[in-house]
C-alpha cells in the first residue's frame, strides 16, 4: 500500500469515529478523589474513629474547593466575563506598535506564518524590538469588554453542577499521626 493509500485509510477510519460520535464534544477527563499514600483510598470515617479513640491526632493540612451539592473534590475552574458571564473569554496582552504609535490588544495584531506580528494600522511586519507591552487582560469574545480579574466559576466533574467561589465548600484535608496511646497499642504487639 502507498503511504498516500494507507494515509487515506487512517483519515477515513477517524472520519468514521466522529461520524459516529455525531458531534465531537470536548471534555478534559480529571477525575481527583481524596487518598492517603499508604492505605489507599481515604477511609475518613475509619481514620475518625481512631481519632476519637484517641489512636490518631488529626491536623488541617491543607484545604481543597468542593462540590456543594455533591461533595466531590473533582472540580474544574474557568473564568468567565464579568460583564455577561460568558466562559468565551481570550487571554491576551496589550501592546504598541512603537515606529507608528498604534496600540491594541495583541489579538488585532494579525500573525504570519512564522508568528510575525503585522501592525494593522501601518501594515508592517513588527520586529519584537519595536513593540512595547502593556498589561496583560482577558477580552471577552462575545461582549468584548475587557478586564484584568475575570470571574471564577467552579464545575463539578461528577455532577456537572456550576457554581461560584461563594458557593463552594471548602474542604479540609486532614493529616492523622499516631498519638502516644496509638503508639503503646503497636508496640504491644
Ligand atoms: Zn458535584
Ligand atoms: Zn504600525
Ligand atoms: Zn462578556
Amino acid at each position: 500500500m502507498s503511504d498516500l493509500s494507507k494515509d487515506m485509510k487512517n483519515i477515513k477510519e477517524f472520519l468514521n469515529k466522529v461520524a459516529d460520535a455525531g458531534v465531537l464534544m470536548p471534555d478534559i477527563k480529571v477525575s481527583l478523589e481524596l487518598q492517603y499514600p499508604g492505605i489507599g483510598a481515604a477511609d475518613t470515617v475509619k481514620l475518625d474513629e481512631l481519632v476519637n479513640l484517641g489512636l490518631l491526632r488529626k491536623k488541617v493540612f491543607d484545604r481543597t474547593i468542593s462540590c456543594p451539592k455533591c461533595g466531590s473534590v473533582s472540580i474544574f475552574t474557568r473564568y468567565a466575563c464579568p460583564s455577561c458571564s460568558s466562559i468565551n473569554i481570550e487571554k491576551s496582552r496589550l501592546i504598541q506598535h512603537v515606529d507608528c504609535g498604534y496600540t491594541d490588544s495583541e489579538v488585532k495584531f494579525s500573525k504570519k506564518e512564522s508568528s510575525v506580528l503585522v501592525c494593522p494600522k501601518c501594515g508592517k511586519e513588527i520586529d519584537e524590538r519595536r513593540l512595547r507591552i502593556y498589561a496583560s487582560f482577558f477580552e471577552c469574545g462575545v461582549c468584548h469588554s475587557r478586564t484584568s480579574t475575570p470571574s471564577i466559576v467552579h464545575k463539578c466533574h461528577k455532577c456537572d453542577n456550576i457554581f461560584k467561589p461563594d458557593e463552594a465548600v471548602l474542604k479540609p484535608l486532614y493529616s492523622y499521626e499516631l498519638t502516644v496511646k496509638g503508639l503503646s497499642i503497636i508496640k504491644r504487639e
